[in-house]
């Protein structure tokens, strides 16, 4: 018997639609490229509930010719290649002529459209794929699309979305990508009937960056510019004191498509290595400029994926070019760290990029003009021992720890109570262990680590007695959020409340913070909120019980002791006193040691005075 049979065009839009509109905001990305590739210079984009009842995006571009208005909407039809060769000459966003297809198969679709030299323009519409009406319409120049019922007719994807103000968050956040794509293009986005982005299209990213980031944004980023002979590089990166918890606030343009690539957000995060702290990352706003037949967009439907045939050359001109654009600007510390140096260790997987030469930033030997700051965040203990035996050779010691694996332990967890007269306080180690003597064993106690578990084990005892204590700001503090940030925030409201945070929308994509778990200064205060954003935007389904120890741990972190402090005896007192009392813990909330020992017997034994 036959089996075998091709599917009906119908099926296989469907089929495509799953790849090329998986959520209303691809819908919105497609239709405006397609504005945009018609050369217009303003671009309206109005939604309702998410886009899942309606999205309309309006422009006045080329418009398409009455003659075209139906095949448009066939799968593999495009005006904007004709052959294969002309797939190595992309300077367009569409090519593979498959939105209007994969829309239409899955939605209730209008199209309004009229070129400039016709007198009349046509409306067409269109329901699951099939021709409803073709009329003659009078209209301007230019083209709207209007797609109502998204997903109607495929209940499997209907499942998949998320709540409407979800939805538009992730629609606010392409129209922002696309305005900063596209600063010479004025854009408008409405949402639910109220304008929530307008750009006057003057062809200034900065004006761009302040009408979506705002004022702080604007003002701390430097200009980055940089041509190497075959790529230009334009844009905005963000001074270190903008950095972000996660890359919400990256963009990368290739050839005016917005872009997602390994490869430029770690030449981006490696330009500001010894800038920022720990898991912050930077802000940055950049337009690259390639010859199409060097880089291969066509890898997923969604063409935001790109290959380089030379990916290093493009990491090395995204690398310099944001180093050249940090170092030209004063007021940011020239800091650098060479191969040599002690601390010297690789925490990235990505050891492909190993050959950038660190020292050598602005072509000369940059001076250091104060420590490179030390990720103990991410120390793993084998690590942390690795340095206490680079050292301990540095002090003319022979590294009594570098023979026997086991040599340096990390302390087993006892159950027993310990009082101030059972250890002696030897003193505090670059300003970051403190060293005690106890029974037998010499202990070193990384001070961040075992604060942030006190701190942690305090929070969530208070958060169970119900008896936490928030502080109320003297100073109330403003947080700038992204589109999808502030949905979060305005979802998630009980939930900050519940772990004691006060924050009201503000407007323009901002809340205001008048109260806060604990007190921390300002600006670790926006790091700590941020950083529960993002949590909470990361952990998707997590349940909230292992949300708020989450939020805890981070609060905990934040609050604690930092490394490369020196303490007073008093403090360290207590620490000790306070840490060594804990039953069955050693470890930080991240999981790290929080001590490392060596016992008496193991030192004698290295300076053999005892037998092996
Ligand atoms: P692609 O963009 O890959 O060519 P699409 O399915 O998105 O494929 O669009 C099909 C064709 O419809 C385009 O090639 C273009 O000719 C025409 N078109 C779509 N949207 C517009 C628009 N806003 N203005 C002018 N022409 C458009
Ligand atoms: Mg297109």
């Amino acid at each position: 018997m036959k089996n075998i049979h091709l599917l009906d065009q119908q099926v296989s839009n469907m089929i495509a639609a799953g790849e090329v509109v998986e959520r209303p905001a691809a819908v919105v990305k497609e239709l405006i490229e397609n504005a945009i590739d018609a050369k217009a210079q303003m671009i309206s984009v109005e939604i309702k509930n998410g886009g899942k009842s309606f999205i309309r995006v309006s422009d006045n571009g080329n418009g398409i010719d009455n003659e075209d208005t139906v095949v448009a909407f066939e799968r593999h039809a495009t005006s904007k290649i004709k052959t294969a060769t002309d797939l190595n000459s992309i300077f367009t966003l569409g090519f593979r002529g498959e939105a209007l297809a994969s829309i239409a198969a899955v939605a209730h679709v209008e199209l309004i459209t009229r070129t400039a030299d016709a007198e009349e323009g046509t409306h067409v519409i269109i329901k699951a794929g099939q021709l409803i009406s073709q009329q003659p319409a009078g209209c301007p120049k230019g083209t709207t699309i209007i797609v109502k019922n998204l997903f109607y007719n495929t209940p499997a994807r209907m499942k998949f979305l998320k709540k409407d103000a979800t939805e538009a968050g992730h629609i606010g956040d392409l129209v922002n990508r696309m305005v900063l794509g596209h600063p010479e293009i004025s854009f408008r986005y409405i949402n639910n009937g109220k304008e929530v982005t307008f750009t006057p299209g003057d062809n200034n990213l900065r004006s761009c960056i302040y009408n979506i980031y705002g004022k702080e944004y604007a003002k701390s980023m430097v200009e980055v510019k940089h041509s190497d002979g075959n790529i230009v590089i334009q844009g905005l990166a963000g001074k270190a004191n903008i950095a972000r918890a996660n890359r919400n606030f990256q963009s990368f343009f290739i050839n005016g498509r917005y872009i997602k690539s390994n490869t430029l957000t770690y030449a981006l995060q490696q330009a500001y290595k010894n800038l920022l702290m720990v898991n912050r990352f930077p802000v940055a706003v950049l337009h690259l400029k390639i010859n199409p037949n060097v880089i291969d967009v066509n890898v997923h439907p969604t063409k935001m994926e790109v290959k380089f045939s030379n990916e290093k050359q493009i990491f090395d001109a995204v690398y310099w070019a944001i180093k050249n654009a940090l170092y030209s600007e004063k007021d940011i510390p020239e800091v650098t760290l060479s191969k040599q140096d002690l601390f010297n260790y690789t925490t990235s997987n990505n050891k492909q990029y190993n050959d950038i030469n660190d020292t050598d930033v602005i072509g000369q030997q940059i001076n250091v003009s104060r420590p490179a700051p030390i990720n103990y965040e991410d120390i793993t203990l084998k690590e942390s021992v690795n340095m206490i035996n680079n050292q301990s050779s540095d002090f003319g010691i022979d590294s009594v720890m570098e023979k026997g694996e086991n040599t340096v332990e990390a302390i087993n967890s006892s159950n027993e109570l310990i009082t101030k007269n059972q250890f002696k306080i030897i003193g505090q180690m670059f300003n970051t262990y403190i060293i005690i003597e106890k029974d037998e064993e010499m202990i070193l106690i990384d001070q961040h680590a075992a604060h942030e578990r006190l701190n942690y084990e305090k929070l969530m005892l208070d958060y169970k007695q119900r008896t936490l204590m928030p502080q109320t700001l003297l100073v109330p503090v403003v947080i700038q959020l992204s589109n999808i940030e502030i949905e979060i925030v305005k979802e998630h409201k009980e939930f900050f409340e519940k772990i004691g945070f006060e924050a009201e929308d503000f407007g323009n994509n901002s809340v205001v913070v008048r109260q806060t778990p604990i007190s921390v200064g300002e600006n670790y205060m926006k790091d700590l909120f941020l950083e529960i954003v993002n949590l909470i935007q990361k952990s998707n389904k997590e349940a909230l019980t292992d949300m708020e120890s989450h939020a805890f741990y981070t609060i905990a972190c934040k609050s604690a002791i930092k490394a490369n402090k020196g303490l007073h005896m008093a403090e360290m007192d207590k620490l000790v006193e306070d840490i060594l009392s804990l039953r069955n813990i050693n470890t930080c909330p991240h999981g790290r040691p929080i001590m490392i020992s060596l016992s008496k017997y193991k030192i004698e034994k290295e300076f053999k005075r005892v037998g092996a």
